[in-house]
């Protein structure tokens, strides 16, 4: 049995418990582990006020709200309390359940620190997802990986493999050196994914702090696990962990490069997307009938030639329709069907240069005017605290007003409360998905992974995934120059404003308007060279024989 410890989850749009990436990544692989018959159990917190509720003044201005949801309609709450210590206070932690049904049943478990009798300072810790640093985020983080343990134990659950998905759960590896006695028995117990490619997005806590909260967990030498005064929460996972893996083929370097006490033995496991989920139904009534068996097997996604082209393109065009009327509907942007549409959506934050390609705004208005129009479409939202990030929010609405004074060949829209839902919609309506993050900063990725095996066209950073996945001119696009696996230089906003415009202009625009043929084959090339290869169902067996094998021995 698979313990799976996670701080974020993205099982429904109704259940707002997730931020981005991270947490999607969580709910598909649940979705690949239920129906891969593999046997796991999940651990999370329950937050009654979920992350953040976005919405926009028509000046651009992120507004920030809770996201109440009925907690009690999707999970049932289980006859079980189990006691955690936060210093000297003795708190008790309920649990509720909700179960992803397949071949096998995965049961998830949301922990519950808001009962009756606990203190209010702990009470307040299932409010909010990323809430806040500091003690209240450690806090958290004690609840996640002690209240975790506990509750398996009190369940009767055999744990095989503690699996610790970002180091949020780190210590959980208190209790198993409690438990198993020794570092060299609890490296055979537990694994670490590290999905942090910067320093300082690894959380780390004032040994102190960490000493005090844990203070009756006495049996860890937390001097011996300090580094400059801190825990290091992705150091301690990593020391304790028998096998530690980087999220990409690329993210194994950078991994390497900030960690390199442990480049030796990093292992990499690049993401995934659960394909059952993710593409539209229009598509996969296609995929049904010239693939049959592509939902069990999706690599038999490497057929996609044999669709119809004519086909394959009225059901984008029908997806990419239902996109334009939500457009239209949430916006005045006046989006038209037969329009070459972008779309750019995910967290708002300053490494994904969300607001790149209308840096330029005279520029991109001469690129439609002189070689076709285009539509762009933007969604995600800023880290309430991110003050970078809303700017950057604010500075989409100010260039879509600016643009809209001087022509009608770009149009720009902003769809607010990015989420599940409708990425779903707007990742398979688009004719191209445009990533562009600051190289080397972007781990992995996924909704590129989504975009292409829906037929939608990639238009990337060489970074992440796509330094994996992407063939320029096969299967969609790069922007900026192509570094090697270990070149970790900074890419340049200039250079890659320059790629990014002039393959705009001279190839993209071009294809879609004058090649329509090319673009169907480079359509078909995408889901025959994506969907084979960047599926949770590869990633779940990638983890059994490359990560989870120590539990073996
Ligand atoms: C897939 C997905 C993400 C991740 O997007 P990236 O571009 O890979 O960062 C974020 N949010 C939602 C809602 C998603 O579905």
């Amino acid at each position: 049995m698979i313990a799976y410890f996670v701080m974020e989850l993205g099982l429904e749009d109704n259940m707002p418990i997730y931020s981005g990436g991270l947490g999607t990544l969580a709910g598909d692989t649940l979705f690949s582990y239920a129906d891969m018959d593999i046997p796991a159990v999940c651990v999370t917190l329950l937050y009654k006020r979920g992350y953040n509720l976005q919405k926009i003044t028509p000046h651009g201005m992120q507004l920030d709200f809770d996201a109440l949801w009925d907690y009690k309609r999707y999970l049932r709450k289980l006859d079980l309390e189990v006691e955690i210590y936060f210093g000297d206070k003795k708190q008790k932690v309920a649990c509720w359940e909700y179960w992803v049904r397949s071949k096998s049943d995965v049961r998830v478990l949301f922990l519950d620190a808001d009962i009756e009798g606990n203190d209010p300072e702990i009470r307040r810790l299932n409010s909010k997802l990323y809430f806040d640093d500091g003690l209240y985020r450690l806090r958290q983080e004690i609840l996640l990986g002690i209240g975790g343990y506990r509750v398996l134990k009190a369940l009767g659950y055999a744990i095989h493999i503690y699996h610790m998905n970002e180091s949020h759960s780190a210590f959980l590896v208190v209790e198993l050196l409690r438990e198993l006695g020794s570092l060299e028995e609890v490296r055979k117990r537990c694994v670490f994914t590290t999905h942090t490619p910067v320093p300082a997005g690894h959380d780390r806590f004032p040994v102190e702090m960490v000493k005090e909260e844990l203070k009756v967990y006495d049996h860890i030498d937390w001097d011996k696990e300090t580094e400059e005064g801190n825990i290091n929460l992705s150091l301690l996972a990593s020391k304790y962990s028998g096998k530690v893996n980087a999220v990409s083929h690329r993210h194994k370097f950078v991994t390497a490069g900030i960690f390199p006490e442990l480049a030796e033995g990093i292992e990499y496991v690049t993401n995934g997307v659960y394909h059952k989920r993710w593409v539209h139904e229009e598509i996969q009534d296609l995929f049904n009938e010239y693939m049959p068996g592509w939902d069990e097997n999706p690599i038999l996604l490497q057929r996609a030639y044999e669709i119809p082209s004519e086909l394959l393109l009225r059901k984008h065009n029908r997806i990419k329709s239902e996109l334009v009327n939500l457009v239209n509907k949430q916006t005045d942007a006046s989006f038209s069907d037969d329009v070459l549409t972008i779309g750019v959506a995910r967290r708002v934050t300053p490494y994904k240069r969300n607001d790149l390609i209308l840096r330029d705004v005279d520029r991109l208005v001469h690129i439609a005017e002189s070689f076709g129009e285009i539509q762009i479409v933007f969604a995600g939202k800023a880290h309430p605290r991110d003050g970078l990030g809303k700017e950057m929010i604010k500075n989409i609405f100010e260039k879509i007003k600016l643009i809209r004074g001087k022509t009608k060949a770009v149009k720009v829209a902003f769809l607010e409360n990015y989420g599940i839902d409708m990425a779903r919609l707007l990742i398979a309506g688009c004719d191209v998905w445009l990533n562009n993050p600051k190289r080397p900063y972007e781990a992995c990725g996924t909704s590129g992974m989504k975009a292409g095996m829906n037929g939608v066209l990639n238009f990337s950073t060489w970074d992440g995934w796509w330094l994996e996945g992407g063939i320029e001119g096969v299967n969609g696009w790069g922007i900026g120059p192509k570094p090697s696996w270990q070149d970790m230089t900074e890419s340049k906003d200039e250079e890659d404003l320059e790629d990014l415009y002039g393959k705009l202009a001279y190839v993209i625009i071009p294809t879609f308007y004058r090649h329509r043929d090319e673009w169907v084959r480079l359509m078909k090339n995408s889901i025959a060279t994506i969907g084979p290869y960047f599926n949770t169902h590869r990633m779940v067996s990638e983890y059994i024989s490359k990560v989870y094998k120590i539990g073996l021995r």
